[in-house]
């Protein structure tokens, strides 16, 4: 199946800017999250924000990382998204 990722994703992100909020604007219930099978925040979000570690049994968030496109918010009802602190989070202009 073809996505429309583009294969130097990482090279676009590389030059993305944020201000990093002092707390995490997304928050998983992570009780909910141990009994989610199929984790799909781990895979629809383009900036790799979400890992689960299945050592801890934990999804661990990256939030500083993420580009606010509200991709998870759609997928998962378990996320308490909110946007950042006003003036934070990511900065697509000249990026
Ligand atoms: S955030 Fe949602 S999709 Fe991701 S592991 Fe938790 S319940 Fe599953
Ligand atoms: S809003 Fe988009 S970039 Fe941010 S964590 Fe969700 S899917 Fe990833």
């Amino acid at each position: 199946m073809e996505n429309n990722i583009p294969e130097n994703i990482e090279n676009k992100l590389y030059k993305v800017k944020y201000k990093t909020d002092s707390k995490c604007h997304l928050n998983p219930n992570n009780s909910k999250c141990l009994q989610c099978i199929d984790k799909v925040c781990t895979i629809i979000c383009p900036a790799n924000v979400y890992n689960y570690n299945e050592t801890e049994k934990k999804l661990t968030v990256s939030y500083e990382k993420c580009l606010e496109c509200g991709a998870c918010k759609l997928i998962c009802k378990n996320i308490d998204w909110v946007y950042p602190s006003s003036g934070k989070g990511v900065n697509f202009k000249n990026s």
